[in-house]
């Protein structure tokens, strides 16, 4: 008999990937703290549960996919939660960016009362969650990575067992880290090239071809260039990352100068009121330090 999937946490990522376990034929049962997406799937065919610990009373696999450590803390800890609701055997899957700490704490957790639990986080966004391609890293026990690669294999496209418990938000905070280097790297070179000149959409074309290519300059193009800043994924989640990467640095002895230098950028942009852009909005603050918005020239001067 095929094991009945539990789906907590219904946001820009939980409900593309949530429809794509329902279109694969698992059967889902869903909550979030909103009603909305809550009734979508439903009407997609998951039954709807009204708190977290009815969800693992009717799941056999409990996937979360919530914002930060504190909100899978309640989830899994709380009156109303996974763990007063599982049963010996259930299998947990936090899919969240989280804590490495957190991520170990509830395995121990979660272990005391009979519960596996796995590390999940994912990148590639909502364009690879809703195409199934995310990249899956995945921290726990190899037994229980083997029952959860088939709901992997339908959310993603590279599923890597990386090691024990919190390893998957280790290589989660590797990913981060580049990321935002990139994209400030990114930002800073559109932001020379144009006030030196240069277009800067030939700009990204002719890096796009050599050393510099990276996926950054190719899924942000867009929001670069039209100053597109719709999430996507948000400054407010990007400066929750690093502070878990930074702290993580400090925990094991690794100085990371520049993740913290791009750290004061997120939090600079969220003071000023930009945490709900989407983290390519970075541009705007190197445009500000440089006082030139780029893109504003017709023609090229300098090919
Ligand atoms: P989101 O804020 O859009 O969604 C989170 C959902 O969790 C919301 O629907 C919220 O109502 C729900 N929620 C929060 N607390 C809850 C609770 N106590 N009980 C029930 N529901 C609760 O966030 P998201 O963009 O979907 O991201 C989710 C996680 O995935 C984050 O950790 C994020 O860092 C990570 N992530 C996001 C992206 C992205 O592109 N958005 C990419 C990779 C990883």
């Amino acid at each position: 008999m095929s094991e009945t999937i539990g789906f907590i946490g219904l946001g820009v990522m939980g409900v593309p990937m949530a429809h794509n376990l329902v279109q694969a034929g698992h059967e889902l049962v869903v909550h979030d703290h909103g009603r909305e997406p809550v009734e979508e799937l439903v009407a997609a065919g998951a039954a709807g549960a009204s708190s977290s610990r009815e969800v693992a009373e009717r799941s056999d696999v409990i996937i979360t996919m919530l914002p930060d450590s504190p909100a899978v803390e309640s989830v899994v800890y709380g009156d109303d939660g996974v763990l007063a609701g599982a049963s010996e055997g259930d299998l947990l899957v936090d899919m969240s960016t989280i804590h490495p700490t957190v991520s170990e704490a509830v395995a121990k957790a979660a272990g005391e009362r009979g519960v596996a639990a796995l590390d999940a986080p994912v990148s590639g966004g909502d364009v690879g969650a809703q195409q199934g391609t995310l990249s899956i890293m995945v921290g726990g026990d190899a037994a229980d990575f083997e029952r959860a690669r088939p709901l992997f294999e339908v959310l993603g496209k590279t599923v890597v067992h990386v090691g024990g418990p919190g390893a998957g938000q280790v290589v989660k905070a590797c990913n981060q880290v580049v990321v935002a280097l990139t994209i400030a790297a990114v930002s800073e070179a559109l932001v020379l090239g144009d006030k030196a000149g240069v277009q800067p959409d030939v700009i990204l074309d002719v890096l796009g071809g050599g050393l510099a290519a990276n996926r950054v300059m190719e899924m942000r193009r867009k929001n670069f260039l039209e100053h597109d800043f719709t999430p996507g994924f948000r400054i407010d989640l990007h400066h929750k990352d690093l502070n878990i990467a930074l702290e993580t640095g400090d925990a094991c002895g690794v100085p990371l100068p520049i993740t913290a230098l791009v750290q004061q950028y997120l939090r600079t942009l969220r003071a000023k009121g930009h945490g709900g852009d989407d983290h390519s909005g970075i541009l705007q603050l190197v445009e500000e330090l440089a006082e030139h918005r780029i893109g504003e020239r017709q023609t090229t001067t300098k090919a």
